[in-house]
């Protein structure tokens, strides 16, 4: 995927708000989601955002806005879910994204001859509700941050932290599809089977360490078929975008279900989403080299291996963790940054991952989940989940306003947010992952 002209740093739309210094969603975003107006009798559709706005792809084609060449992809939009649209592969969804580009620019001759399109082809998104962006049919979640997977095993095994597969092998496991919510979906603490005592039976309890994970979300675009594996030299092409994925995680009962087959019931209960996707065409201008392994790490194995992914095969996406209590909320205090870290920290790419997982002729469909793992880096501010950044509850955090936290109290919220910035670009961001844990039934 190549730069062009809708990447133009000038580039500036006819909605005013895109042009809002830190909006998420500039012109040169125009992520992918799910609306419908509230209170209105009618199907969700497919909508860009851009501003504080959302464009209905659907009024646009109904409107004769866009260029023929976008209509393949336009008439995908009229679906309740991106499923369709992530399936026709970046060609067509290219030419869909620079025919909205066009229209909402503020040359656009369209709106020239006739502003009032504005009022038929915009939605507010204050008067709009968002749904999943997409039926995910399956879930996988890795675990691509080694920053992560040695802070993680260094507290359980102290002399041996990343095991002998690590560099080799992009870990993962499947995750539950079902429960996957959309941002702002309050998040019940689970109950389960905890062995607090390693001398007695555990016994069934609301689980008293509940974590989030703070990861990157990639939907799977083009299928594969059963059977034939995707080459890494093909990956990003089977990538539609992505979004934010909290993998939100129950740690004692995690830790005594995992073994030996991985998380099972402290992952399922929820994983919240972003709402918005953000194309990999949108991210072509935050492209980044793959990480560089010291001299002594292997080489990625051949499948593994491509001169082009590791040359910008990573992402540079700055993201953060922000945590708002009850208290904080009853007094009217912005929510806290407890952690910031950045995609390009990560062991693996996304193409990668990609290949990996098809490797053995599994077929990934569209609307398919692909999660990072947590993101953490090499500084303490920088771990992406609680057992990380309290070292397993050692050193709690101390909140500004007084409180601290080892793990998360009913009614925190936990808010994730993440943008690209790069000199010569416009600013993108991804919108926001938000969920507020209420007490176990
Ligand atoms: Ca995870």
């Amino acid at each position: 995927m190549a730069l062009n002209d809708t990447h133009r740093v000038e580039l500036s739309s006819w909605v005013e708000s895109a042009q809002t210094p830190g909006s998420d969603f500039p012109i040169q975003n125009l992520p992918f989601g799910v609306f419908k107006r509230t209170g209105r009798i009618e199907s969700p559709r497919v909508g860009a955002a851009i501003g504080d706005q959302i464009v209905d792809v659907s009024a646009c084609l109904d409107e004769g806005l866009l260029a023929p060449d976008a209509h393949t992809a336009a008439e995908r939009c009229r679906f309740s879910q991106l499923n369709e649209l992530m399936a026709l592969g970046p060609e067509p969804i290219s030419a869909l994204r620079r025919a909205l580009s066009e229209l909402l620019r503020g040359d656009s001759a369209a709106y020239r001859r006739d502003p009032g399109i504005a009022r038929r082809v915009l939605v507010p998104m204050y008067e709009a509700e968002l749904r999943l962006p997409a039926t995910i049919g399956d879930y996988t979640d890795f675990y691509a941050s080694i920053d992560h997977a040695r802070n993680v095993g260094s507290m359980f095994r102290p002399n041996d932290p990343l095991l002998p597969n690590y560099k080799y092998v992009p870990i993962g496991y499947h995750g539950r599809a079902s429960s996957i919510v959309l941002t702002g979906t309050q998040v019940r603490r689970p109950a389960g089977q905890i062995r607090d005592d390693p001398e007695q039976p555990p016994a069934v309890a609301p689980s008293r360490r509940l974590d989030y994970e703070l990861e990157l979300g990639i939907f799977v675009g083009t299928p594969n078929a059963l059977g034939s594996p995707v080459p890494i030299i093909d990956a990003d092409r089977h990538i539609f975008g992505c979004c934010l994925v909290n993998d939100w995680s129950a740690r004692d009962i995690q830790s005594w279900e995992y073994q030996p087959l991985g998380p099972f019931l402290s992952k399922s209960f929820a994983t919240t989403i972003s709402p918005w996707v953000v194309t990999l065409e949108a991210l072509e201008p935050f492209r980044a080299p793959a990480y560089v392994r010291p001299d002594d790490d292997p080489a990625p194995l051949p499948y593994l291996l491509w001169d082009a992914d590791q040359r910008r095969g990573g992402l540079d996406i700055r993201l953060e963790v922000h945590l708002r209590t009850a208290t904080m909320r009853q007094r009217s205090q912005d929510p806290v940054r407890v952690s910031r870290s950045r995609f390009t920290s990560m062991y693996w790419t996304i193409a990668q991952l990609l290949a990996h997982h098809t490797s053995n002729g599994c077929n990934l469909r569209s609307g398919d989940l692909l999660a990072s793992g947590t993101i953490s880096g090499a500084e303490p501010d920088s771990r992406g989940s609680l057992i990380e950044r309290t070292w397993r509850g050692r050193d709690p955090l101390h909140l500004p306003n007084g409180e601290t936290r080892t793990f998360l109290v009913d009614g925190d919220e936990v808010i994730m947010r993440a943008y690209c910035e790069r000199p010569g670009f416009a600013r993108i961001g991804f919108g926001d992952c938000r969920g507020m844990i209420v007490p176990a039934l």
